[in-house]
């Protein structure tokens, strides 16, 4: 069961999405991720296999300063756990970040009818729904 915590408000988001993937970790996980659009307008993806404390870790060497995020603790169904794996998931045209509970069950399908011309970078069910929002959204 994953984790998926969300901050948008007048405060630097990313503590708080930290702290609530700590809070989060009883549920279970493999690998964890976080999203920050930055105050001077960049888009930050951050992710690491194993604990949230790797996470912790690993953002210190970026710079995420901003006040809307999104983070995920991840237990794979769709593909092993892995840095590419993990989630947020970011649509082809940079524009959109997703995380994600649970399982697509026609992603096979979906994949196949509406998205044979994008180029995927995970094995994960979750992909799919970020690049049909990419596709159809943009
Ligand atoms: N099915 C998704 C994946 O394998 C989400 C798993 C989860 O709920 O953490 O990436």
């Amino acid at each position: 069961m994953c984790g998926i915590v969300g901050y948008t408000g007048v405060n630097n988001a990313l503590p708080f999405l930290l702290n609530g993937l700590e809070k989060l970790e009883y549920r279970g996980y493999d690998s964890a991720g976080v999203y920050v659009h930055t105050d001077d307008n960049r888009d930050v993806l951050v992710r690491e296999k194993g604990r949230v404390k790797d996470l912790e870790k690993k953002v210190k060497e970026y710079d995420m300063q901003g006040k809307s995020g999104i983070a995920h603790t991840r237990w794979a169904t769709h593909g092993q756990p892995s840095i590419e794996n993990a989630h947020p998931h970011v649509s082809a045209d940079g524009r959109y970040y997703l995380v994600h509970n649970g399982v697509i069950e026609n992603y096979k399908q979906l994949k196949a009818d509406y998205l044979s011309d994008v180029e995927f970078k995970s094995q994960t069910d979750t992909e799919v729904a970020v690049q049909l929002v990419g596709k159809f959204a943009s």
